[in-house]
């Protein structure tokens, strides 16, 4: 079932959890979150990058629109950091259901205009927005180029503000989370102090960003508190490709069907760990 990001995230909201959401380019990845997701019965996010679309073509998110309707778990098409109004509108022309517009390296007010605007045009045609106060750090590995190497931690009562202000319908927060996958003896730690004060003051779905190689209590704590959407890409990508270079050792293996299979079985264990981590396994039928 195909839904927006309002109607998926408003759920978890009300039973305190979160959705995990999927970053993929890829039709085999995609193909991969899917079946956990139907597995599980786990409600999914899949998200497509700006940067990722340009590799998969438009006509990618024709097929998630196809395999989200057929799905027996509802399923929402997010972009993930859009930064302007074209590239919302491509998004929209897509057949996304959500769309984040990242504007958290700009001043406030022009953080509140530009979130306000996009509101207004993808509210119309009954698609969701995602926007981001604070900025999350970045540890310099992921694609995500307007990632500033400082975290500057979101201030609750200006995401009160922002929200009123904006109309938008989920919140990516800043307490403590970095992009990519952590440089060895760096130990992520969560804001949940932070976090709690946000959620007293915002009412509506949080978000967490760089959420991978996060400690695994700090993420399910963080899904009880308000959390509603965790991003995950470098967590799943890394167990898929990893197997893909040990199936590659043979030298003579050649078609998609013999070495994508036991990538795609690896991921999958991941993502059943993080559905079970999120309070997410078993939450399907919540939606219908
Ligand atoms: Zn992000």
């Amino acid at each position: 079932m195909l839904v927006n990001m309002k109607t998926m995230l408003a759920v978890a909201n009300e039973h305190n959890f979160a959705v995990p959401a999927f970053n993929t380019p890829t039709g085999m990845i995609m193909r991969g979150i899917l079946e956990a997701s139907e597995a599980a019965k786990a409600p999914v996010i899949i998200e497509v990058h700006p940067l990722e679309l340009e590799l998969a073509r438009p006509s990618f998110i024709t097929a998630l629109v196809e395999e989200a309707h057929k799905a027996s778990v509802p399923v929402c098409i997010h972009m993930d950091h859009g930064s302007s109004l074209e590239q919302i509108m491509t998004a929209i022309q897509c057949g996304y259901t959500s769309v984040m517009i990242d504007a958290s390296s700009k001043s406030f007010e022009e953080n509140v205009a530009l979130t306000k605007k996009i509101c207004e045009v993808a509210h119309a045609v009954n698609v969701s927005v995602e926007a981001e106060l604070g900025t999350i750090g970045t540890t310099k590995q992921d694609m995500d180029t307007t990632s500033s190497t400082e975290i500057r931690y979101t201030d609750p009562q200006e995401a009160a503000r922002f929200v009123e202000e904006t109309g938008v319908d989920c919140l990516a927060v800043a307490i403590g989370t970095c992009h990519g996958i952590y440089p060895k003896g760096m130990i992520p730690k969560l804001q949940l102090d932070l976090l709690k004060e946000i959620k007293e003051a915002v009412k509506i779905p949080l978000v967490l960003h760089g959420g991978s190689s996060n400690r695994d209590e700090e993420i399910a704590a963080a899904s009880r508190m308000g959390i509603n959407k965790i991003n995950i890409s470098s967590d799943i990508k890394d167990p898929f490709y990893r197997k893909c270079r040990e199936v590659l050792q043979d030298p003579y293996i050649r078609e998609p069907d013999a070495i994508y299979p036991p990538c795609i079985e690896a991921m999958k264990e991941v993502i059943f760990h993080k559905f079970d981590l999120l309070g997410t396994t078993g939450k399907a039928h919540l939606y219908y």
